[in-house]
Formats: structure tokens, sequence, C-alpha cells
């Protein structure tokens, strides 16, 4: 006992730090990243504006990332139709960073932030550990689906100050219906609704973006990462769409000059070459309905997605079918819910590899059907 436990922070006391496995596994199908390497062609981009950049870093980076702003209005313009203007937009080291901004400037000690889980884990991490309490607000127990109804009678209750929409929804897949962001703007009439859309360029088509309701609500905020469609996690830029007061609230928490030089360059240069990067995009979508098709094929029982991975479930116990699945050169997530685990959509061999692997699993691994 060093005694340090003693001096952290109480909400800190006890907890264990976010992370999944970075196994040295042949098949990597856990963290939802891309399995697609950045084309040569943009990493010669990148790397010749990155060689005019390096003399220059005895200089700080351009705090406001001007032009990586204009980057990003203008993909967003190309991927949406919404084309918002540069002072609604901001970026961070990661799609994580820009939402602990929001925490940092929206969040605090003696406020309540309201989610519906299971979502992502980063939500609850970020609020408890700046002090906030945090609500799990639930979803139907089976489908994972959140109702409208049900969303807005658990909204009233809690009268939160911030709310986290995850669309398309980590870990489950599907996007949420549209008229759920609607009301919890209505429902929860002193929250800050962030709408977490890490996943947008996977849904499925006819998926409506809460991008389309920013410039009428001064409340409600879009979060994107380059993370997981980019195929640029090791980037690490994420960026949000808001009023431009928002924006202006969350200069009071970033540290100064928090985007280096080389990341808001590889970032620009990505956002140029944007189709070749999203070239991977259909081809990856490909494989997540091939793997809800064969999975439900083998009587498992996928989530319809719109992101980049599946949920899964119909398991007897999915810590052992997620080491079976391990035994045999295969890394997956177990993220906690009993009975399913959550696998990336990945190349076509490594796809192929994963449906292998679980096929000769199912026989052994697959939960007993109730017999009528
Ligand atoms: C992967 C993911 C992110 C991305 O985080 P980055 O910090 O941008 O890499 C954000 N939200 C959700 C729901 C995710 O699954």
């Amino acid at each position: 006992m060093t005694g340090i436990e003693e001096l952290l922070r109480p909400e800190l006391r006890g907890r264990s730090p976010y992370g999944a496995p970075q196994l040295d596994v042949e098949v990597q199908l856990n963290t939802n990243e891309s399995s697609y390497p950045v084309p040569d062609e943009v990493v010669a981009a990148v790397l010749a504006e990155l060689e005019r950049d390096l003399g220059g870093l005895n200089r700080y980076p351009d705090r406001e990332f001007a032009e990586l702003r204009s980057a990003l209005g203008t993909y967003l313009a190309k991927q949406s139709g919404i084309h918002p203007r540069e002072e609604s937009i901001w970026a961070g080291n990661g799609s994580n960073e820009v939402l602990q901004h929001l925490v940092l400037a929206f969040g605090g000690s003696g406020r309540t932030a309201l989610g519906f889980t299971p979502a992502y884990s980063m939500h609850p991490i970020l609020t408890e550990t700046l002090g906030m309490r945090w609500v799990d607000g639930q979803r139907d127990a089976t489908t994972f689906d959140l109702a409208v109804d049900s969303a807005v009678t658990q909204a009233k209750g809690v009268d939160p100050h911030l709310v986290f929409l995850c669309s398309p929804n980590n870990p489950t897949g599907s996007a949420l219906p549209f008229d759920v962001i609607e009301a919890m703007l209505v429902a929860a009439p002193r929250a800050l609704v962030v709408v977490d859309e890490a996943y947008a360029e996977f849904a499925r088509p006819g998926t409506r973006s809460a991008l389309e309701l920013v410039a009428d609500h001064p409340r409600l905020v879009v979060t994107r990462t380059m993370s997981k469609a980019f195929t640029l996690a090791g980037g690490r830029l994420g960026y949000l769409v808001a009023d431009p007061a928002v924006v202006d609230a969350l200069r009071l928490v970033r540290l100064p000059y928090h985007l280096s030089t080389p990341t808001q360059t590889i970032a620009r240069v990505a956002l140029e070459h944007a189709d070749a990067l999203l070239g991977t995009v259909e081809a990856i979508k490909t494989q997540r309905d091939r793997l809800v098709g064969e999975l439900s094929a083998m009587g498992l029982a996928p989530v319809p997605s719109d992101a980049n991975f599946v949920l899964f479930g119909g398991l007897a116990d999915a810590a052992s079918t997620f080491q079976g699945l391990l035994d045999r050169g295969v890394l997956v997530r177990d993220v906690g819910i009993p009975h399913h685990l959550r696998v990336t959509a990945g190349t076509p061999e490594e796809t192929s590899r994963f449906l292998t692997a679980m096929a000769e699993l199912v026989p052994t691994h697959a939960a007993r059907k109730e017999t009528p």
C-alpha cells in the first residue's frame, strides 16, 4: 500500500483504465479500425506536405487550425450535403478529445449526464472522471433499440445537463431513429445534446445525420472522427459541428495549440484525398452485411448494423467463445453484454477467417434453444 490511492481524487479510486487488449494476433477484429492501409498515393501526398512543415516546427502550430477546418467543412458538404460554417467546426486529437472538451466545458461536478446503454463506454468514463453523475439510460433489452417514448420518459425523469446519443451505436451497431434526436432536444430542455456519429459513413442508405439539425438547434452537437471510415485511427483526428457559441466555449478548456502541426497536415491532406481513403467503405459494408447474413444462418443472433462491426448474440458463454476464436488466431471484442460478442468487418479474407472459426465453434458454443 503506497498511500497514493488516498491522494487520488475520490471519483478515480478503484477504477481501471479504458483499454481493449492490443494482442499480436493474425486477425485483429476488435477495435473497429480499418483493416486497409492508407493508400500509397495518400502517403506520398502527406509526406510531401510534411517535409515542407518540418523546418517550421520551431513555431507553434496554427491554434485555430484554419485550413483543417476549411477542409473538414468541404468534406462534410460533400458527404452529407450540409456545409457548416467554419465557426461551427471544432477538432481535437480524436473525437475522444473533442468529447472531453465538451464535458470540461458543459459538465463538471454537481451535474448529470445521461446516455442509453449499452453504448460507447468512453461516455461514462469521460463524464465520471470529471466528477459528473452518470445515469445509465436503458434500451430494449433484446433488440437494443431505443424507442422515442422510452427515451423521452427517461430524459424527463433525469433532467440532465448533458445527453449522449450514439448513432450508429457502438457496440450494438444500429443508428437511432431520427425522431429520438429531435425528441431529446425537447425532453431535456437544459441539456447539451451530443450525437456521436463516429460511424456515420457506414450507415445504411436513408439514414439521416443529426447534422441536418445543427443550424436550428444551438444545444445540439454532432461529433465525428477520421479513425474509422477514413482508415486513420493512428492520425488521431476527431471533430464536431455545433453552434459557434458552443465552439467558443471549447476554447476555454482546450490546451493551447492542442493540434500539432503534423496532425493538422496529415488530417488536411487526408481530407483532400477523401475519395481515395473512403474507397474501402463499400467493401467493408459488404463484409458487414455478409457477417449479419452468415451469423444468422448459423443460428446466432446478429444485430442489424449501420457501422463497420456487428454485435451478435446467441452464445452460451461469450468469454469461452472469445477464447475459442483467439485460439484460432481471431481477436474480437467481449463488450460485457452476456451471450454477445462484437466483431469488426475486415477484409474479405479476415471475415472468412472469423466466419470459418465461428462455424467450428457454433455446435458447442451456441446457447441451447428453448424447446417448447
Ligand atoms: C471509435 C469511436 C470513437 C472514435 O474515437 P477517436 O478518439 O476519434 O479515435 C468515438 N465514438 C465512438 C462511439 C467510437 O466507437
